[in-house]
């Protein structure tokens, strides 16, 4: 465990964070001479919003820390450190830059406290941009509701505005029927940024995309480097202490963590991945391996997701490493496809949905809630007496509940156990992992998309509404019908096999699919087409797997639904899985 203990002790006598924050809490009189900006905890970066428009000795910050948001959801223990240490380095760095910073931490949601710094200061307007999670642009309309003078400015952190959406998709909500793909927008993207783009203004390279040059399954051939990591200093250990001790429920461990959390770290953070990671991702950007579980993956999402890094900074330094030859083509465009394509329409996913409110929805069943031990890290967010309810999109008419091994219970599937040990110590693991093997087994077995989505919503340091309600209910579980999603993302052992380097130390046998000792992914992927086989059956992407299904007897179709719900029966109450 990581000892707190005499460093930020000795801070702490000397003047807490807060108590340091309270100390230059300004007077009404000093206020008035300033422009107060609300900066989210997302947006903690004064190149961006409101705040970039002012000169410093203009400029009153107002940052909050509310519990409120805390209480919402058990989020993991790095998460909330991350996102909190970043925004009280970001108020220190700001008050040295000169700017007036008003800074709280109190029980009351964001809209709340604004409103309160708003009357006691007595300022007029404040501004700031508009939120990227649903969840806070919801609590500052009802503080609007409630008196609170808000300017509300397009948000700039974004590489692309409703109009590239409107140009791409059209306007209107998103509804079930229509077809919803990230290539179309980001093909629209790479044209209106240049990135990548020859003078003549073609694709660099004479096509769009280079995904399928990106699929080699890794074998030790390029080592990959140690990345630097950040101690956690005074102010860091400051919180950690504060946060074991606010009764504030949450998960996972504050053991290790070693994200940055000053600009100054968050940049060299970002220049390593650009020129020691970067140059390797592409080819190596699907594959596993229990030795190397980062890979060659930036991991700047935490950074990105609170703004520490800007996508467009980011973007234009890979496309200058391709110019300057130091990031190969196929990782140059693999990496700005990531963030120009998939993250950029993602968002507005989220926005075109309403958070997936506006397709059909399909509630789990009640007794969900109490299924086993750890259901209550959920509940929160499934009470049905909530005022504002969650979606809950389940075109598959999956609804089991998630059973223990995602909480980190073993369960004898070396993948599963490697991704979930790798969350909950991390709060954070690749996208395949994400994609293939921790949702690929729910959407196989049939556990409950909003389950899923709440579970990742907990238990990542990247996650936020905008981003894991499109990844998990779009693309992921295809709960939304194939609104974003052409098929199912789905496979058998297979693919984990010749991806990975697990199978080879799991107790289960990849190349068996039916009887003790078999692989469950394989039954469970036979299974699923054949429980699906009405709503996938035309689709001519699926007509491989189903000539497969239909050449496959009546006793062998007997035998794999056994063994998928032998293996279902054991997830679900928490027994290794043999
Ligand atoms: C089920 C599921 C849940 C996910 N939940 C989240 C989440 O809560 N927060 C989150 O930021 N990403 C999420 N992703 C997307 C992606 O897995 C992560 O962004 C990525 O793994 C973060 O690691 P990285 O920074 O090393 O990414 P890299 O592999 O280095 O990619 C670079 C950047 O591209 C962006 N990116 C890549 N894919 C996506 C995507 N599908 N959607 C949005 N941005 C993307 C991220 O900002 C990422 O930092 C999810 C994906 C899946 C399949
Ligand atoms: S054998 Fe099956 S359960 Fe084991 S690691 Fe491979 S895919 Fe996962």
């Amino acid at each position: 465990m990581l000892a707190p203990g005499r460093k930020a002790m000795a801070y702490r006598r000397r003047m807490g964070f807060l108590e340091n924050m309270r100390s230059v809490w300004p007077t009404p009189h000093q206020a008035g001479g300033r422009t107060w900006v609300f900066v989210p905890y997302d947006r903690l970066n004064d190149r961006i919003g409101p705040l970039a428009k002012l000169k410093p000795e203009e400029a009153g910050l107002i940052l909050i820390e509310s519990h409120a948001k805390g209480r919402n959801r058990p989020y993991h223990k790095k998460k909330v450190l991350v996102v909190l240490s970043n925004m009280r380095h970001f108020a220190l760095e700001q008050k040295a830059r000169g700017v007036m910073v008003a800074f709280r931490n109190a029980p009351e949601s964001y809209g709340e406290q604004l409103l309160a710094v708003q009357q006691e200061l007595g300022i007029d307007t404040i501004h700031t941009a508009l939120p990227a999670e649903r969840e806070l642009r919801k609590d500052l309309e009802a503080a609007v509701a409630a008196g609170l003078r808000l300017d509300v400015v397009a948000d700039d952190a974004w590489l692309s505005t409703p109009e590239d959406w409107e140009a791409v998709f059209g306007s209107g909500k998103a509804a079930r029927g229509r077809q919803y793909l990230m290539e179309k927008f980001y093909r629209h993207m790479r044209k209106k940024t240049g990135l990548l783009m020859t003078p003549t203004g073609s694709f660099v390279g004479g096509k769009l995309s280079f995904d399928e040059e990106n699929r080699r399954p890794y074998k030790g051939e390029v080592p990959v480097p140690t990345r630097p990591t950040f101690a956690p200093d005074a102010i860091t250990l400051e919180l950690i202490d504060w946060l074991s001790g606010n009764g504030i429920e949450s998960i996972g461990t504050f053991e290790g963590f070693d994200l940055p959390c000053t600009a100054e770290d968050c940049a060299t953070f970002w220049q390593f991945a650009l020129a020691e990671l970067l140059p390797h991702f592409g080819p190596f950007e699907d594959a596993m391996s229990s030795r190397e579980p980062m890979m060659f993956h930036s991991a700047i999402s935490a950074l990105m997701n609170v703004s520490r890094l800007l996508p467009r900074e980011i973007v234009a330094d890979v496309a200058a490493g391709y110019e300057g030859m130091t990031v190969p083509l196929a990782s140059a465009e693999g990496f700005i496809r990531q963030i120009v394509g998939w993250r950029e329409f993602v968002r507005h996913m989220h926005n075109a949905t309403d958070g997936y409110r506006t397709i059909e929805q399909s509630p789990d069943p009640p007794e969900n809630l109490h299924a086993h031990e750890y259901s209550h890290l959920l509940v929160k967010n499934r009470n049905p007496a909530a005022p504002d309810q969650p979606a809950r999109p389940s075109a598959l008419d999956a609804h089991l509940p998630l059973p223990p091994a995602y909480w980190g219970v073993r369960s004898g599937m070396f993948c599963l156990d490697t991704a979930t040990g790798q969350v909950m110590q991390q709060g954070w693991s690749h996208h395949i992992l994400r994609l293939m093997v921790l949702s690929n087994l729910a959407t196989l077995c049939g556990f409950s998309p909003r389950e899923l989505t709440d579970w990742f919503w907990v238990a990542y340091v990247d996650a936020y509404d905008w981003v894991v309600e499109p990844n998990v209910l779009g693309m992921a579980t295809f709960a939304d019908g194939g609104l974003t999603a052409t098929k199912p993302y789905v496979s058998g052992a297979a693919y984990i096999d010749r991806m990975s380097d697990y199978c080879g130390k799991c107790a289960l046998n990849p190349k068996k699919s039916t009887g003790p000792g078999s692989c469950p992914f394989t039954a469970l992927y036979w299974t699923f087409m054949e429980r699906h086989q009405d709503l996938l059956g035309s689709n001519q992407r699926m007509r491989m797997p189903f000539a497969t299904l239909r050449k496959k007897t009546s006793e062998e179709r007997e035998a794999l639904r056994e063994r998928a719900a032998r293996a279902i029966g054991q997830l679900e109450r928490g027994e290794i899985v043999d």
